[in-house]
């Protein structure tokens, strides 16, 4: 019988996952809030510009990661940044959509429910619920996203995972600024340990960026204005970032961005959480991350652990 199984997240941890579940025999269908997948592996476009503005690069430190960068980078849908670190290709979200390759990813679904019946699991979003192919319900269901954005969703299955309740993510605002001419700032990526910034990221370097600059913010200032408009944070991050860098040319394009979650402080330490009895996988970089390779490796491996109780 097909082994059919919802992803609901669309990110490295989701993408991860769904490729190892579909080389061992299951259908995956990826579910993301999104029109676009990758997640925090983000790009976004303007009309003369492209910025990384969630993660600006990652690297890999296991085998299992590299073999996945090396078949990226041979496809061209990652580079190796001189900053340091691997980014995608033609931005962060070319890496993931690359290594979804022929996934089945429905974008725009944000899922707001799940249930668990005879026939398996049903999945349901804002407007109604998803069909799956089939009888309509799905073998297994994973959730690969923030923990705090699992959290609800389990909830209305009556499910409760203690371990999620002790994760911190860290946020973080974003400046993501155009220039028409590149400006000249003297290293690619500057990080500062105190005060309100934590990097200025010059992505001129970045093939097919050049003229943007991405500024973080750092954790405590994000979380101090984590609830303000958009468009002050944008004004007062530029002041910031003129302070700190010497650059007083204006900007052509500025645009703020809030990730509510961004890097995780504390994670569960785990690698991934498999709830045979409810055929529930969870997974992402709260596990065991922070980072890119945490969220693959976590997707990764569930996938396996999942296929080995289906003996797949
Ligand atoms: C500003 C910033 C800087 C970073 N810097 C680095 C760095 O230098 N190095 C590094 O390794 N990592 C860095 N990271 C962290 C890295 O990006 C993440 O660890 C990694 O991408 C997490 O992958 P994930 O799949 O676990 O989660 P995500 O990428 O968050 O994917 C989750 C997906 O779920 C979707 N989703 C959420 N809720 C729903 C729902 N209800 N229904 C459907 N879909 C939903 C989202 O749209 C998203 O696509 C940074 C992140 C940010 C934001």
């Amino acid at each position: 019988m097909t082994k059919t199984v919802a992803i609901i997240g669309a990110g490295m941890a989701g993408i991860a996952a769904g490729r190892q579940l579909h080389a061992n025999g299951w259908t995956p269908t990826l579910f993301d809030k999104s029109r676009g997948i990758g997640g925090r592996l983000a790009t976004r476009r303007s009309d003369h510009w492209r910025f990384d503005h969630g993660c600006p690069h990652f690297i890999a430190t296991d085998d299992r990661f590299q073999a996945l960068l090396d078949s990226l980078h041979h496809r061209r849908s990652l580079h190796i940044w001189a900053a340091g670190g691997s980014i995608g290709q033609p931005g962060m979200s070319g890496a993931a959509r690359a290594a979804a390759g022929d996934l089945t990813v429905i974008g725009q679904a944000e899922v707001t429910a799940v249930e668990k019946t005879s026939c398996g699991w049903r999945i349901a979003e804002r407007d109604g619920v998803i069909e799956a192919p089939g009888n309509g319900a799905f073998s297994a269901l994973v959730l690969a996203l923030p923990s705090p954005q699992i959290m609800p969703i389990l909830k209305t299955a009556d499910i409760t995972i203690p371990a999620l309740q002790n994760v911190v993510y860290a946020p973080c605002w974003t400046l993501m600024l155009g220039f028409e001419t590149a400006p000249d700032l003297a290293t690619p990526m500057q990080r500062f340990d105190h005060g309100p910034l934590e990097k200025i990221i010059d992505e001129t370097g970045k093939p097919g960026r050049a003229g943007t600059i991405v500024v973080h913010a750092g954790a405590a200032w994000s979380r101090q204005n984590l609830e303000r408009d958009k468009e002050d944070i944008a004004a007062e991050m530029l002041a910031l970032f003129q302070a700190a860098s010497g650059l007083g040319t204006a900007p052509s394009y500025k645009s703020a961005h809030r990730w509510r979650y961004a890097n995780v402080e504390r994670s569960a330490a785990v690698p991934f959480i498999w709830d045979a009895a409810h055929s529930l996988g969870l997974a992402g970089d709260w596990a065991n991350g922070p980072g890119v390779e945490a969220a693959f490796l976590s997707g990764h491996d569930l996938a396996a652990e999942m296929s080995a109780a289906a003996n797949l």
